[in-house]
């Protein structure tokens, strides 16, 4: 298993975590099965946003004494006040199910405390008024929480959440489909089965694209909700793209995307979990998304979407990621983030190495500067 960062929480979590929203409502083997099956895989973040008795004492009971093997993501605001998924913004509602979870759990700690569903100004602004963020800071004061994180679909809400700084980690629903939805556009609306179809898919869109880069500028994780869109990209006959993606292609989109951390597969059963982690044994030509995407490259032409298409490099530069330091860089080329020029100075070659073969330029079908970029990142990384 591979494990990156979240920020400086001084957690790291698993590029393959478990979305447990599917174990809702099935047999207690079940949610054995797949919970003992992640952990012998060294999966070790998931997210329980489920609001339920049955399914959190499941989980509880499932982790039993391996509880401090997995980074749980426990929602503040999520309910069933009416037998099925809601939001709550009352606080005394919120703070029942967040109790009610830690007791479901059989815990004393939940590792990210999550502002659960800010999709809209009017939820950003009633967590404040009533109180909701106030709890999530006394209980990190007390421990309760290791640290604070959100879930949204709505890259620019999420955002102002983001900039008040108390935020370290973020769900968010990324797939090729929901970032080539126009910002203006609720990504939930595209499961819509006419709006799905409807969609003009034109390029990824730039506040998505701009929101990722931030976390990353900000050391804030992302972790990634709706991987597969909801098993929809798997399939021609649905995907807007008429192309299926593999399910290692949609892991490797999410992955590549500046900021994330690990992507929370649902899984169900054992094979599942192995299906999923499965990805960590692909190769680089069955990652490769290029072909679903490539003809949507509209005014995405000159940026790099850290696909890896163009490789092999001959001096074996990791072109994908130069690009995506340097991009991060040029959101403030005076106050790069320490950690930034941290993994850049790690990178075994790196711009300064370039040799101008101009493979790389031939190979990428977004026509981006590729010799110009290698220039600029030695530039202002100094190597
Ligand atoms: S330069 Fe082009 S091919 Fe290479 S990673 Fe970026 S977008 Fe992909
Ligand atoms: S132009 Fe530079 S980065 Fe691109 S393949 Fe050649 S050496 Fe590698």
């Amino acid at each position: 298993m591979e494990y990156r960062k979240i920020g400086n929480t001084g957690m790291s979590a698993s590029v393959i975590g478990l979305g447990a929203e599917h174990l809702d409502g099935k047999p207690y083997a079940m949610v054995e099965e797949t919970i003992h099956a992640a952990l012998d895989h060294g999966i070790n973040i998931m997210d329980v946003f489920m609001p339920g008795d049955e399914i959190r004492k499941n989980i509880g009971k499932a982790l039993g004494n391996r509880r401090k093997d997995f980074i749980i993501q426990g929602h503040i605001g999520s309910v069933d006040l009416s037998q099925q998924y809601d939001i709550s913004r009352d606080l005394s509602t919120c703070k029942r199910y967040f109790e009610n979870l830690l007791d479901n759990l059989g815990t004393d700690y939940i590792d990210v405390g999550m502002l659960f569903f800010i999709d809209s100004d009017e939820a950003f602004e009633q967590i404040y008024s009533n109180g909701i963020v106030d709890y999530v800071l006394e209980l990190k004061e007390k421990g309760i929480v290791r640290t604070i994180g959100t879930s949204s679909h709505n890259p620019v809400t999420v955002r102002k959440l983001l900039e008040t700084g108390i935020v370290d980690l973020m769900m968010f629903s990324i797939n090729p489909a929901f970032d080539m939805t126009p910002v203006q556009s609720h990504v939930l609306s595209t499961f819509d089965d006419k709006q799905f179809a409807e969609q003009q898919y034109v390029t990824i869109d730039p506040v998505r694209a701009e929101l990722y880069k931030y976390c990353e500028q900000k050391e804030i994780a992302i972790t990634v909700m709706k991987t597969l869109g909801g098993g929809r990209l798997l399939s021609a006959e649905h995907s807007p793209f008429k192309k299926a993606m593999s399910v290692t292609q949609c892991i490797h989109y999410a992955l590549t995307r500046p900021g994330v951390v690990s992507t929370l597969i649902g899984c169900q059963s054992a094979k599942q979990v192995e299906e999923a982690v499965g990805y960590l044994n692909t190769t680089d030509e069955q990652r490769d998304y290029m072909d679903i995407i490539s003809g949507y490259q509209g005014e995405l032409s000159g940026k790099c979407v850290y696909c890896n298409h163009c490789q092999p490099c001959p001096v074996d530069i990791d072109i994908a990621m130069v690009n995506k330091y340097l991009d991060i860089a040029m959101l403030d080329t005076a106050n790069i983030p320490p950690s930034i020029m941290q993994h850049y100075g790690s990178l075994s070659a790196s711009g300064i190495d370039c040799i101008a073969c101009g493979s790389c330029e031939d190979k990428c079908p977004f026509s981006v500067p590729v010799i110009k970029n290698m220039e600029v990142a030695s530039g202002l990384f100094g190597k």
